[in-house]
């Protein structure tokens, strides 16, 4: 392709496929000031995308988010194809058909003999490799991924995808037109997931995880996320949303094109679950019920009084038995201050990456008379306590009684590896530096894109940063440990990171090939 920098101007841009992400590419076309060609197989597709983004225009103008200037300028950059040839003078052409890959090969060869030979095809696909759907084209160097998040005009990242063939000045007039619809442009390399899908891998599998050893229930590893770990939904509301005849089919396609890692396992719930068709909220039933006024989450379970009675804390970890020490002066109950607890103690323990009874074991401790309780994110909006299998009840009781005291919600969970939101954040860092170890995108690239795409947050890097990468390198050297299961073997980036002592942010200034 020339390298001509007039290139970098665009006159029209076509769109293929009128469906829920077509309609929102031509509007968010249309808003950056560009002329905008929509076509669909079905006329009636057309007509109904342009009605849909007029209404919207519509009601920005109602709300005083538009001028009624800005919606008519809009408006007049809609054009309506008929034929696919009306597409002919277009500089870029995106396509947003269904998710098959032979429609797309087709379709972009039809497109090869319609338009210059300086348009740029760009395939808005979530799950193809682009190199593969260019393989079919005259010219593959022509051929980019440009992938939008729904809504399109709301999610404001578009990944840029070059294909192995795709030529530097596709590139650069890609990462021009992301810039100028305003979003934030992540460049990737051609990778299965791309950025954003291979980063969300870790939330949804690693719950599902946890339930399936039996560690607790699918709202209470939500409440976990969202309270104490301050992500805006929990992993099973996320899946009912999307609906797990999407997600599981993206989790496997993920798992199968990496041949099988284990990192991005996908889980034998959700594919039983959907036999049962309990997709979420599209069939009513999910991982939890809808009924006629929205989602019924079973309330939490009710904690008893219990009377004070002596706490010993183990002094493994200080900062943690100084936080614990002093929720229980708080709460007025008698502190032990020995190197062992007596018979009668309530004991504290405060494993990171460890389940209580190993914690217990490790300790010499009477795991009968044994809660641990998770600090990895302080003890304000949420406590979470574990029990071995063999915990006294009333200790249970007490522990429960205890972190309750001031009103503080509390979840209880069987023993697991490293509590929920431990493994969940290790799972999560673990798999953006990864992403960062195979140069699938620059660090900031990934923290940015993953905000904004997933809505965490904190990006992967600055997540791990967040709660520091020693403690979660131990996490996940400890779950892999004790299950035996790659799936927690930690990666490289994150390992020399911790070793060296830096910020997992820390690039190593060799070049991405980015051009931001
Ligand atoms: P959709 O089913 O809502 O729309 C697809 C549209 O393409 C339909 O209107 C259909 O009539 C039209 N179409 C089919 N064959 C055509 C052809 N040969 N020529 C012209 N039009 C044709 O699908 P969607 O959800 O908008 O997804 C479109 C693409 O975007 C897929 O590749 C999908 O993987 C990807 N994607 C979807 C999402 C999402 O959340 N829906 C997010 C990112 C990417």
């Amino acid at each position: 392709m020339a390298n001509d920098t007039s290139l970098q101007s665009f006159n029209k841009i076509g769109v293929v496929g009128m469906g829920t992400m077509g309609r929102g590419i031509a509007q968010l076309t249309a808003e950056a000031g560009l002329n905008v060609v929509l076509f669909d197989v079905h006329a009636e597709a057309t007509r109904e995308a342009v009605t849909y983004i007029s209404t919207r225009w519509q009601r920005q103008v109602e709300k005083g988010r538009m001028t009624e200037d800005q919606r008519q300028q809009n408006g007049q950059r809609l054009i309506q194809a008929t034929e696919l040839t009306d597409l002919a003078n277009c500089d870029v052409v995106i396509e947003a058909v269904a998710e098959k890959l032979a429609l797309k090969q087709s379709l972009f060869r039809e497109l090869e003999g319609i338009v210059g030979s300086q348009t740029v095809l760009a395939t808005n696909t979530s799950s193809f490799s682009v190199t593969e759907i260019a393989s079919a084209c005259h010219l593959p160097e022509r051929v980019i991924g440009l992938h939008f998040f729904n809504p399109v005009p709301l999610m404001k990242i578009i990944e840029v995808i070059p294909g192995l063939r795709t030529a530097a000045d596709v590139l650069a007039r890609a990462l021009t037109l992301g810039k100028m619809m305003g979003h934030f442009t992540a460049q990737t390399t051609d990778t299965p997931g791309f950025l954003v899908n291979h980063a969300g891998r870790a939330f949804s599998t690693e719950a599902l995880r946890i339930i399936g050893e039996g560690a607790t229930d699918p709202a209470t590893i939500d409440r976990i996320m969202v309270d104490q770990g301050g992500f805006r939904m929990g992993p099973f509301m996320l899946l009912d949303l999307i609906g797990l005849d999407v997600s599981h089919a993206v989790m496997e396609s993920i798992y199968q094109q990496f041949y099988q890692e284990p990192r991005c396992r996908p889980s034998p719930l959700t594919r039983q679950r959907l036999a049962a068709n309990l997709l979420g909220r599209k069939t009513h039933e999910g991982f939890y019920r809808y009924g006629d006024s929205g989602v019924e989450v079973p309330p939490e379970p009710a904690i008893a009084d219990a009377p004070p009675r002596p706490v010993w804390v183990s002094q493994e970890d200080l900062c943690a038995a100084l936080a614990l020490e002093t929720l229980v002066e708080k709460a007025g109950w008698p502190l032990e201050k020995g190197a062992t607890p007596s018979e009668q103690a309530l004991c504290l323990l405060t494993p990171l990456g460890e389940d209580a009874t190993h914690c217990a074991h490790r300790q010499g401790l009477n795991a009968r008379q044994c809660v641990a309780i998770d600090t990895f994110a302080g003890l304000d909006k949420r406590r979470s306590l574990m029990v071995t299998p063999i915990t006294d009840a009333a200790v249970a009781q007490a522990a429960q009684a205890l972190l309750h005291h001031d009103g503080t919600p509390v979840s209880t969970l069987n023993d697991s590896t490293g509590f929920v939101l431990q493994r969940m954040v290790a799972c999560i860092v673990n798999i953006g530096a990864e992403i960062a170890q195979q140069r699938i995108a620059a660090p900031a690239t990934i923290d940015r894109a993953v905000e904004l795409g997933l809505g965490y947050p904190l990006g992967p890097l600055r997540l791990g940063d967040h709660y520091g990468g020693e403690r979660v390198l131990t996490i996940l050297n400890n779950l892999q440990s004790a299950t035996g299961d790659p799936r927690y073997r930690a990666s490289l980036w994150l390992k020399r990171r911790v070793m060296l002592g830096v910020d997992l942010t820390t690039d190593e200034g060799l070049n991405y090939g980015e051009q931001q």
